[in-house]
């Protein structure tokens, strides 16, 4: 039998211990980075129909976030992605199917959405030959979309994030913004710029409750990706396999592919309370590619 102060010592210990359960609970079912919760947020990712941005929104889904989808593919496809994040996460799921080359229709985009508290500006292409060979229309396009676009979401999203009192500005540049490769001058002039423009912003936004980050993927084994591994498998003779293993052995120490799902949560931190005092940075996720 229980005495009365031990009883009620008892009582704490087996409360707490239940209260710890289901805040582990709502932990393992809500999120797997650091606790953050991300519920009430609002989150646009633009290219976010494949690659690293559906991986992007997966995570920030996963963490509480609503999510805005954009980017390209069939309505069939897009609405099974928007319907799958939603009923996994239970968030709401919206799409907006601007093409982020014009600038009108990312002005139509950011007034359709008026209540983003996180951007993440992702979507981007890739062009792979030497300047001399370089066709003017795809550098046009390369700077439109992947530096460009960027300039005009943030413009939109900057005056609403101040108003609400709170933002995240999240840019996937690339390795390609810290250091070159040869035959893509159009994506490292773009990448770098994109470096540049995260930088200024976040000095712009510095004494508000509002980061502006770039992360700087090394490889990732995306459709982006995988085409330039076809196009040196073909070059080389060597099988889809073989041209994998040497891409990632000439520039990647780690000899693995970055994932999505862990670029989102990269992401997440960049999101979360540890990480206000952030801004203005460049992060490597890239398997010690600049370390070099
Ligand atoms: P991906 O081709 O899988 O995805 C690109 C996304 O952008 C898709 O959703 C596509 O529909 C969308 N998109 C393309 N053109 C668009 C347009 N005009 N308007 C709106 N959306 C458009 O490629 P990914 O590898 O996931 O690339 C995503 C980002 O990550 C890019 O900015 C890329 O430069 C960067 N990145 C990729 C790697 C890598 O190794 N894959 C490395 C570093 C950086």
């Amino acid at each position: 039998m229980l005495t009365g102060a031990f009883r009620h010592s008892f009582r704490r210990l087996h409360s707490s211990k239940l209260l710890l359960t289901q805040s582990s609970k709502r932990r393992i079912s809500q999120g797997r980075a650091i606790g953050t919760d991300l519920k009430g947020r609002n989150a646009l990712v633009t290219g976010s129909t494949s690659g690293i941005g559906l991986g992007i929104a997966r995570e920030l889904a996963r963490h509480g976030a609503n999510v805005v989808l954009n980017g390209f593919g069939s309505a069939e496809e897009v609405e099974r992605i928007r319907m799958g994040i939603s009923s996994e996460f239970g968030v709401s799921v919206h799409f907006d199917p601007a093409n982020l080359s014009s600038s009108s229709q990312i002005r139509q985009m950011m007034s359709n959405h008026t209540d983003i508290d996180i951007l993440v500006n992702n979507a981007g292409i890739q062009y792979v030959a030497p300047i001399t060979d370089f066709p003017e229309e795809k550098w046009d396009e390369i700077i439109a979309l992947n530096l460009s676009a960027s300039f005009h979401t943030c413009k939109a999203v900057l005056p609403n994030m101040q108003r609400r009192g709170w933002g995240r500005i999240i840019n996937v540049a690339s390795v390609h913004g810290l250091v070159a490769s040869v035959n893509k001058c159009a994506y490292v002039a773009a990448k770098h710029g994109l470096v540049g423009l995260t930088k200024t912003l976040a000095l712009e936004t510095a004494e508000t409750d509002i980061t502006v980050n770039c992360i700087n993927p090394g490889w990732v084994l995306t459709s982006l990706v995988k085409a330039q591994i076809e196009v040196n498998a073909a070059q080389t003779g060597k099988t889809f396999e073989e041209a994998k293993a040497a891409i990632l052995a000439q520039k990647q120490p780690s000899r693995q592919f970055v994932k999505p799902e862990e670029l989102g949560e990269v992401v997440v931190f960049l999101c979360s309370p540890a990480a206000k005092q952030i801004t203005g940075i460049s992060l490597p996720v890239d398997g010690g590619w600049t370390a070099q």
